[in-house]
């Protein structure tokens, strides 16, 4: 595993001091890829204060305006959450990494997705990650600093890298283009296409969507798809499409 794959995304952060802790949280255990969507003005004295040495990540920190740019080109998306959400997203403990890093295949990027310091990540943006990892911290007080979540985290990957060091592991054979992870934009793309589907056979309301798309989500992302995977069900929807439109034309 190597730590270059792994990308921390920090979502609207409200404190420059926070972004400088995390930063300098990163660099301590070798992740020097740090995204900001829709950040704080944080160049200020306050945030290179607290990076103390790692401000190379604030100067070349990827700055966007939403998260699905910031993880547009990765394979895996994990979310970090304080808390339960409602619809029960697969949870991991950061001791599960591994597993999931592994399942990202070898070419794939990982984002790990920190939400505000007040009210953490949206359930729009929740919806992008198909993991979430909770830090089992003590239930009557359970959020973390964003800066300390980043640390705890940032370690676990570290560690995750260390054991692939060291461990005896067979190079990966190479793989086919079809057989690579699909990447989070055309997962996006796929997930467009069955809505609009989903609504043209009267399956999905949309005066009454009944969190169908994330249901949907949960279920798709739980399989971890490959490209041409994401193409066999693309075939699939387009076939249904001609078929309504042919019943249509007919009536
Ligand atoms: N009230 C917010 C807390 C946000 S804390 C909420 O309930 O979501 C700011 C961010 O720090 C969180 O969005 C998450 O990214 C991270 N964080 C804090 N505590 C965490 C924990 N126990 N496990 C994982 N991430 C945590």
């Amino acid at each position: 595993m190597d730590t270059n794959k792994v990308k921390f995304v920090l979502v609207e952060t409200s404190n420059g001091g926070n972004i400088g802790a995390a930063a300098r949280a990163m660099k301590t255990m070798g992740l020097s890829d740090l995204a900001l969507v829709n950040p704080c003005e944080y160049r200020t004295y306050e945030t290179y204060a607290r990076a103390s040495g790692a401000e190379d990540l604030l100067d070349n920190a990827l700055v966007v305006d939403s998260l699905a740019a910031a993880v547009a080109d990765c394979t895996l998306v994990i979310g970090t959450s304080a808390r339960l959400r409602t619809l029960s997203w697969p949870q991991i403990e950061p001791h599960e990494f591994s597993t999931s890093f592994e399942a990202a295949g070898a070419d794939g990027k990982i984002a790990v997705v920190f939400g505000r310091e007040r009210s953490g990540l949206s359930n729009e943006e929740l919806a992008l990650c198909s993991q979430l990892v909770v830090i089992p911290s003590v239930a009557s007080f359970s959020s973390l600093n964003i800066a300390a979540a980043v640390q705890v985290l940032a370690y676990e990957v570290r560690r995750v890298s260390l054991q692939a060091e060291t461990a005896l592991v067979a190079t990966p054979t190479k793989k086919a283009p079809g057989e690579l992870p699909a990447t989070h934009e055309e997962l996006e793309h796929m997930y467009k296409h069955l809505e609009s589907t989903m609504i043209d056979t009267g399956y999905l309301d949309p005066g009454n969507p009944r969190m169908m798309m994330p249901r949907m989500r949960r279920l798709f992302n739980r399989t971890g798809m490959n490209r041409s995977e994401v193409q066999l069900i693309r075939g699939l929807l387009g076939s249904l499409q001609k078929a309504i439109n042919r019943i249509n034309s007919s009536a």
